[in-house]
């Protein structure tokens, strides 16, 4: 955090260096991400990413699309425009935040995007299936997505019973928990771990961690078999 001098913010640990929250999605064939926050440029050129095709909105707060202007170093490279997935909502206000990308003359080196406009139905992102599952950010509707055997919901503090039925049977959730105080838009530390328990996730990862839950070290320590902290860079893989 800008300006704080905290134990996590001054913490000489790298898991406790969190950039804003987002994921790489790899098969052999096709690349995608979750999200392209404020961050997304530091991502890519940390991770090496040479390939992307496509990009998936969860919903259209700051912190999950600021960084999409960089998408251009793919389309220049490319020469196609960049496939966008997001809800309706989430596609007008990309529409509005980047309208020089929309213009009729765009100016050169601007990034192009294709917008696709997605519902709950799952679809297809090269081999990569996708299921959107909708989660509430207090009045906002959020989309999580499965893949597989993998979930990843970020920005989320209820979910429906229907919505919760499309997350049981994965082998890993990445579940965002803001702190260990309550608030009002995302899920607190007890409430991530209550609702791993209640769809009995074999695994789970806790993202979008603000600096005032505590140092990785202590808050890892504490949590019990099967439930992580995420950090930045972890990769998991599935067969
Ligand atoms: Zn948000
Ligand atoms: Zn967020």
């Amino acid at each position: 955090m800008i300006g704080c001098n905290c134990k996590v913010c001054s913490s000489p640990d790298k898991r406790d260096k969190r950039l804003r929250s987002s994921i790489l999605v790899q098969s052999s064939t096709t690349s995608l991400v979750v999200d392209a926050g404020p961050d997304f440029r530091c991502q890519m050129l940390t991770n090496n990413v040479q390939q992307l095709d496509a990009v998936l909105l969860t919903h259209s707060h700051k912190d999950h699309i600021a960084g999409m202007d960089d998408l251009k170093a793919f389309t220049y490279f490319t020469q196609k425009p960049m496939e966008i997935y997001a809800d309706a909502p989430t596609e007008s206000a990309v529409r509005r935040e980047f309208y020089y990308a929309f213009s009729d003359t765009r100016y050169p080196g601007t990034p192009e995007f294709a917008m696709n406009v997605i519902t709950t139905d799952p679809f297809l992102i090269g081999d990569i299936p996708v299921v959107p599952i909708l989660v509430w950010h207090l009045r906002m509707p959020v989309l999580g997505f499965r893949f597989g055997k993998f979930t990843y919901i970020t920005d989320a503090n209820r979910i429906e019973e229907i919505e919760k039925e499309k997350i049981k049977g994965s082998e890993v959730l990445v579940l965002n928990a803001l702190r260990k105080e309550k608030h009002v838009s995302h899920f607190s530390l007890m409430e991530a771990i209550a609702l791993s328990q209640e769809l009995e996730m074999p695994a789970t990862y806790l993202t979008h961690i603000s600096h005032q839950l505590g140092r990785y070290e202590e808050i890892e320590h504490d949590l019990s078999p099967g439930i992580h902290l995420a950090y930045d860079g972890l990769t998991l893989k599935f067969t």
